[in-house]
């Protein structure tokens, strides 16, 4: 089977558009989508409608920000830019959007024997996996060989191949990794909508289960433009900067 995998589009329309654009959704057997479909981007229904359109194909998890977006979740621990934010795109998400977003499957998801997604960690949504401690306390209690998740909106694949334990920063342009069918893997594609290494560029991956083989890329998108959208909403200026330096 071949997935796409995308993650973390938070409502940045032109990110999202030139990936489903590059990406030739066609050649793929199933499209899976780690939540975050909304929050700190101007164009949720844009990106909502999108995702939606990618029925029968989709296999999707819901995101923090879509529940704080849509009324399930207070967003008691959200700082105030991002509660701004959400509460913006509860006012202008269409109702059939909002219970959409509201309705999204809490991960972990089986997508096929052995292959999970989930947002934050397979433990628990709303959990970042940074480091390899993280990993390894994942790795010690959930038993899908491959899990892919988003969150942290760093390309990163934590790997567990035998009892050694490895973390790999996907950087660069593209690349691709090889992996071991015997080995244990958490991998996340980045994030489309905001990325945070430092490098700006949209951020997605594609798997070949057959082939076990993870690619990642990474596309320049109209930044300026994203940010335009941002500001005239009157949605925070720092959302609209960050998106300038990738961080
Ligand atoms: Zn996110």
């Amino acid at each position: 089977m071949r997935y796409l995998i995308l993650s973390d589009m938070h409502a940045n329309w032109e990110a999202f558009e030139v990936i489903l654009r590059r990406a030739r959704r066609k050649r793929f057997d199933s499209i899976l989508v780690l939540g975050d479909l909304v929050g700190y981007g101007a164009a949720p229904n844009q990106v909502v409608e999108a995702v939606r359109r990618m029925a029968p194909r989709l296999i999707v998890v819901r995101g923090n920000h879509d529940k704080v977006a849509s009324g399930l979740d207070p967003g008691t621990n959200f700082n105030q830019t991002a509660l701004t934010a959400a509460q913006w795109t509860a006012d202008r998400l269409t109702s059939a959007n909002l219970r959409y977003v509201r309705e999204l499957p809490e991960g972990p998801v089986e997508v096929a024997p052995g292959l999970a997604i989930c947002h934050g960690s397979p433990l628990d949504e709303d959990t970042y996996v940074f480091s390899d401690i993280d990993a390894f306390e994942i790795f010690s209690s959930f038993d899908t060989p491959v899990t892919f998740f988003g969150h942290t909106h760093i390309p990163s694949l934590f790997s567990l191949e035998g009892k050694r334990l490895g973390v790999t920063a996907l950087r660069g342009g593209s690349g691709s990794i090889q992996l071991d069918p015997k080995g244990r893997y958490l991998i996340n594609p980045g994030s489309i909508g905001q990325p945070r290494d430092r490098d700006p560029r949209a951020s997605y991956m594609t798997y070949d289960s057959r082939r076990r083989l993870v690619r990642w890329y990474r596309l320049p998108y109209p930044v300026l433009a994203a940010q335009k959208r941002i500001l005239k909403a009157g949605l925070p200026h720092a959302l609209a900067d960050r998106l300038a330096i990738g961080a």
